[in-house]
């Protein structure tokens, strides 16, 4: 998602499933963790059937021009997010838990909040909502130049409360300069790895893939010594081409559950490139191969072969699980 193209199609333009913003925005949610008075959600116009089918192509100038109709399309956007996988979009400003937490960046403007939670409901397609759902997931909160305690951040996962964690079963994902939610499938993996109960220690499976220096060849340092001098503009511990061998990105040699995130995210957006690579690397082809089984054991077994043939192949759209009964 680093370099991808700018959403190209919108909710905006299309017939709109339910007229009022207000209505849109009970729909939404307005997270359950956050303090607010919380509504039930009626989901009368809205259900699971109907959610992927109501985006209607859009000019690429980015954004509707008027105000309210680019509330009105974010809306639409949250509460088909929040009724299809439980998950709600997050992207106000900083609140006194988050400050409290040490956490700043910058709020979106509509427009970017509008591109950013469209990429988000396309990568989220990627996964059936069984997926979603086994990861707990139920906030995304976007912002931009993340920070916490003064160190650059490009997401953060919170799968339990904590002072540095003020809302639990949640990720931070920061935009790129594309504008684009980058760390989405990274932080996701972090949640689901959690549900598993491996992390920090005791995922031996995954560490014996290392070989003989198994979980040695991590560095255990926090912050890592390299991830507080990384560039974002090189992306150089990120990239793929400076990767050293077993690994997807430098960035994963911090531990086994970054090594796991970054193996994820680049199945999840850059299949053909991973598996390409993975063709000479035969610990990263093995990492691959245990990803893969465990994202078909969170899916209830929906994510296989199959569909690893269908992403390769673009077929993954939208509304790909919609069509295929989930
Ligand atoms: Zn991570």
């Amino acid at each position: 998602m680093r370099n991808s193209a700018q959403a190209a199609a919108y909710v905006f333009g299309a017939k709109p499933i339910v007229d009022s913003i207000d209505a849109l925005q009970k729909l939404a949610g307005t997270g359950t963790q956050r303090g607010f008075t919380t509504t039930t959600p009626t989901y009368a116009s809205i259900n699971s059937s109907t959610v992927g089918v109501q985006t209607a192509a859009f000019s690429d100038l980015g954004c509707p021009a008027d105000g309210e109709s680019q509330n009105k399309a974010i809306a639409q956007l949250k509460a088909e997010l929040k009724v299809r996988y439980g998950v709600y979009i997050y992207s106000g400003d900083l609140t006194d838990e988050e400050k409290r937490a040490k956490f700043s960046g910058q709020k979106l403007t509509a427009c970017e909040e509008l591109n950013a939670i469209y990429s988000l409901k396309k990568e989220l397609a990627k996964y059936p909502p069984t997926y979603i759902r086994y990861t707990k997931l139920d906030e995304i909160r976007l912002i931009k130049k993340l920070k916490q305690d003064g160190n650059d951040w490009g997401g953060k996962a919170c799968s339990s409360r904590s002072e540095a964690c003020p809302i639990e079963n949640s990720f931070f994902v920061e935009l790129d300069d594309n504008g684009e939610p980058w760390g989405f499938h990274h932080e996701l993996n972090h949640l689901a790895i959690k549900r598993e109960q491996k992390f920090p220690i005791g995922d031996a499976e995954w560490v014996n893939l290392n070989g003989p220096e198994g979980a040695e060849l991590y560095e255990y340092q926090w912050p890592l010594p390299a991830f507080n001098l990384f560039d974002r503009r090189t992306w150089k511990y990120f990239d793929i081409n400076s990767r050293p061998q077993g690994f997807a990105e430098r960035y994963g040699t911090v531990d086994a559950d970054e090594d796991q995130a970054t193996v994820a995210w680049w199945l999840m957006n850059k299949y053909q490139d991973i598996m390409n690579i993975a063709q000479s690397d035969s610990i990263l082809y093995a990492k691959i191969s245990l990803m893969k089984k465990r994202m078909k054991e969170r899916s209830g077994n929906l994510m296989g072969e199959d569909y690893w043939n269908d992403l390769a192949n673009g077929k993954v759209d939208e509304n790909y699980w919609i069509n295929r009964g989930h």
